[in-house]
């Protein structure tokens, strides 16, 4: 390869960026508008997820430092790769117990809290490392679960247990839209289970809904944390999905 071809590359791939992150801003902004919302109350997590390490890098120096990954094997050599920035990790995908302690050693959130042995594992861990773990109880608004959750009469208990755990912080709760459903229904569904965790629990005031196709329906039903891929960084490759059956992660 020609000497500075790689940093055409990434220059034009900057300039891919940066155009959709205005983008992105602009949807948000608008969203935020005419829900009457405050664009201060939204917090931009880039799921980056089959990126490489190199375009963390390029969201960080344009200002966007919240990272989302959805498996451990990918996250823990990116996050490992990007340990001289300051940035906030969030575990979005689906965790198997033995990974919450690679999981604990980067992760500041995690999105995915779905049932009681995750709560004990992750307590465990983040105690052992020293570390607080941030955490989202995961709502299924779906009957079939594909991508995890408890369903809405179970999550009072496990926020409950969040909440009771040393070296776990409970933040509120977390879902994904169901497919070839309509994402207004579903994120007002997940406002209603917002709304009850909140009575038994002040502090727990974060939601994280909405993707790239549904942030607008997820701002305005109360959404603070926005996990966007796609409008950030372009289309995945066919088989990168949302969880850890979904298939291998490209190089
Ligand atoms: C991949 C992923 C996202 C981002 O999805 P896009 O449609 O690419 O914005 C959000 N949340 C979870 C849990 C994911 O796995």
């Amino acid at each position: 390869m020609a000497p500075g071809i790689g940093v055409d590359t990434q220059a034009s791939r900057r300039d891919q960026i940066v155009a959709n992150i205005s983008s992105v801003r602009r949807r948000v902004a608008r969203a935020c508008a005419e829900s009457g919302r405050d664009l201060s109350e939204i917090t931009l997590v880039a799921v980056t997820k089959s990126r490489p390490a190199s375009d963390v890098r390029l969201l960080a120096s344009l200002g966007l430092t919240d990272v989302g990954e959805n498996r451990d094997q990918e996250a823990a050599p990116k996050a490992h790769a990007c340990a001289d920035l300051d940035l906030t990790w969030h575990f979005v995908g689906q965790l198997q117990t033995n990974k919450c302690r690679s999981v604990v050693s980067y992760a500041d959130v995690v999105h995915s809290v779905d049932r009681p042995r995750l709560v004990d594992v992750l307590g465990r861990e983040a105690r052992r490392a020293g570390r607080r773990v941030v955490c989202f109880v995961q709502v299924r608004l779906d009957s079939a679960g594909d991508h995890g959750g408890v369903r809405s009469d179970d999550v009072r208990p496990l926020a409950d247990a969040v909440a009771a755990t040393d070296g776990l912080a409970l933040a509120g709760v977390m879902a994904m839209a169901p497919q070839d459903a309509d994402p207004d229904e579903a994120f007002s569904r997940l406002a209603e289970v917002a709304t009850k965790v909140r009575a038994d629990h002040r502090e727990a005031t974060m939601v994280s809904a909405g993707m790239s196709a549904d942030m607008e329906q997820a701002i305005a039903h109360g959404a603070t944390h926005l996990r966007i891929g796609t409008a950030l960084l372009g289309a995945r490759a066919a088989g990168v999905r949302y969880g850890p059956t979904s298939g291998p992660a490209v190089p």
